[in-house]
């Protein structure tokens, strides 16, 4: 029956099982950690071949890997992920281990020099504003506040962005200067966006000539099942509807093979590609090769990444299902809180009672559960409606990923029974 239906007689007893619930779950004395988007050690394992190539130095093309310059990146390796991104050769540079990095360095040139459609360097306009849809990565948001960028949100839907109301806030309003979307597996909904959704962001009019999307697709080959949801052609759509330059698009291998020592890309219009390379090459005389090259030998082929993400998808999709049992068997009868269901990517979004979400953080955090704070998915950190929580189940072993959900269960509830309580 749904909580809120209950008399309150039935409320009264539903909260004394449940204060006792949570009792027996502080007095556990659990330390566990549902807070981290990382790929759990076995998942870097699946690369430790890695650690042990590149077996030589001199590429394909005769190009020595140890020495300077090549600043596009390694082409065997290019030519590997420019087919799994669906995006031409010619247009993608391999760089070094961090797309943020890259999302970072595009955004300061955009600040600095403006883009290759800008009037002026972003930083000479009086405002500068980028539409956020939410919830999202809170790393793009805290990117864009460290530069003092206004963030509008928007609302993230099952395909997408909504992107009626992008079109109507960019239409007359110049300042607006970009957007975000992680098209593929978004984090945290793991939700994609559609072909029409896409269509319309990509032909939309735009009030600033220099309007960017950074199509940040990181999740793009992360399919949790066999379906391999396949990401929009986005070069291809913004060149046929008259706006080649507008989409930016990242992906990496940090969640593919090592994190903290895999290869960033980036893929744009030939124009904003010579753009680019032209500011990177102020900062760089060529990215490392030496791992490219370990990557290509590595992988060998499209193929071979695919082989490889199957692997991950092994490891880590039965976490998904456990969190999606034990909400469904704690949580569903009670009507408190609806989750994503996750077929890619590496987050599930939680939503419980509006106004409960920081208690339910709070009260895991106490039972010995760590939850991402409640609001990290907005700008700011500041969810309105305090009722979403970001859950990242990859990295902690199976077993635990079940305890701490379970005892995620138990906070929704104490949480939702505290609220109609009041
Ligand atoms: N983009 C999104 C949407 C992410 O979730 C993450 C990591 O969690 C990143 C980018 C970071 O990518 P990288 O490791 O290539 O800097």
């Amino acid at each position: 029956m749904a909580l809120v239906d209950l008399s309150a007689e039935e409320l009264a007893a539903f909260m004394t099982a449940q204060k006792s619930a949570y009792d027996e779950l502080k007095s556990r004395g659990l330390k566990l950690d549902l807070t981290r988007g990382k790929p759990s050690a076995q998942q870097l394992d699946l690369s430790n071949e890695l650690l042990k190539l590149p077996t030589g130095y001199v590429a394909a093309d005769g190009t020595d890997t140890r020495n300077y310059g090549g600043l596009h990146g390694l082409t065997e390796l290019r030519e590997i992920f420019a087919e799994l991104l669906g995006v031409n050769v010619d247009q993608l540079v391999a760089q070094g281990n961090s797309s943020l990095t890259l999302m970072h360095q595009v955004l300061v040139d955009c600040l600095l020099h403006g883009a290759v459609d800008s009037e002026r360097p972003w930083s000479g306009e009086d405002k500068i504003k980028f539409i956020c849809p939410v919830p999202g990565y809170d790393r793009h948001f805290s990117l864009l506040n460290s530069f003092g960028i206004e963030m509008v949100t928007v609302p993230m839907n099952a395909d997408g962005p909504d992107a009626d109301k992008i079109a109507a806030l960019v239409k007359d309003d110049a300042s607006i200067k970009g957007m975000w979307v992680v098209p593929t597996y978004a984090n945290p909904t793991g939700d994609t966006v559609s072909q029409e959704v896409a269509a319309k962001l990509l032909a939309m009019p735009t009030a600033a000539p220099d309007f960017k999307i950074f199509w940040d697709n990181a999740y793009a080959l992360h399919h949790l099942t066999d379906v391999e949801t396949k990401s929009v052609d986005v070069l291809s759509l913004a060149a046929s509807s008259g706006n080649p330059n507008r989409p930016i698009l990242f992906a990496s291998t940090s969640k593919i093979t090592f994190a903290g020592a895999g290869v960033a890309f980036l893929a744009a219009s030939t124009e904003n590609i010579g753009w680019f390379l032209k500011h990177v090459g102020m900062s760089s005389i060529g990215p490392d090769k030496v791992n490219h090259l370990r990557h290509a030998e590595f992988f060998k082929d499209a193929d071979g990444v695919r082989a490889h993400m199957r692997k991950h998808a092994e490891i880590i999709a039965p976490k998904f299902e456990a969190v999606e049992r034990i909400l469904t068997e704690r949580l569903a009868e009670h009507d408190i809180a609806e989750w994503t269901k996750p077929i890619g990517g590496y987050f599930v979004s939680l939503d419980v009672l509006p106004g409960t979400a920081s208690r339910v953080v709070q009260l895991a955090k106490e039972a010995g559960i760590a939850l991402t704070p409640a609001g990290s998915s907005f700008p700011l950190g500041t969810d309105p409606d305090d009722e979403n929580i970001r859950l990242a189940p990859t990295m902690p072993p199976l077993e635990e990923v079940e305890v701490a959900m379970d005892g995620v269960a138990t906070c929704v509830l104490l949480a939702a029974g505290e609220y109609l309580s009041k």
